[in-house]
């Protein structure tokens, strides 16, 4: 049996407008696991940086469907945010501070940076013109990883 106890999952157009509601849904269902403020911050930083890249990157802009699902197994949150857009050649690369492939659009390469200081976890699944998978966990209620 799954020890999943509760999950939400959403599809939604990516446009810059929903990276708004993108972070509302995940505030919405992380509150069942009564985070502090700075959890919650951490974890609707963390859905902004997938979302805005799946937007300005996986889809350049030009809009296509966003997928995102959230599942809760005890005090640990699983996210994932999913495109179909052009995918990354080089994860390891991509995934480096201060890496952009648009610098012209003032991305200053640390969405990735960001993802992994405030989750426990991060992994990218890509595939060069099929799409972008970011996995993230978080668990609530740790010892913060920061000093
Ligand atoms: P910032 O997030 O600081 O505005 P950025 O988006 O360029 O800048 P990262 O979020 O760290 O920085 O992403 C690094 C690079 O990885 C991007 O420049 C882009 O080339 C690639 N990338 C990230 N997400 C995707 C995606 N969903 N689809 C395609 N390429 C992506
Ligand atoms: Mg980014």
């Amino acid at each position: 049996m799954s020890d999943v106890e509760n999950y939400m999952k959403v599809e939604f157009e990516g446009i810059s407008e929903n990276e708004r509601l993108a972070r509302m849904l995940v505030s919405a269902f992380v509150v069942t696991f009564n985070p502090t403020l700075e959890e919650l911050e951490d974890v609707k930083t963390a859905t902004s940086e997938a979302v805005t890249n799946c937007i300005i990157h996986g889809y350049e802009q030009l809009g296509g469907p966003i997928e995102m699902t959230m599942e809760k197994k005890g005090q640990e949150l699983f996210l994932q945010v999913a495109d179909y857009g052009i995918g990354i050649c080089d994860v390891e690369k991509a995934m480096e501070p201060l890496f952009t492939t648009k610098p012209q659009l003032d991305r200053s390469g640390m969405g990735f940076t960001f993802m992994e200081a405030f989750m426990d976890e991060v992994k990218v699944h890509s595939v060069k013109g099929k799409g972008t998978v970011v996995h993230m966990k978080k668990i609530f209620g740790s010892t913060c990883k920061r000093v």
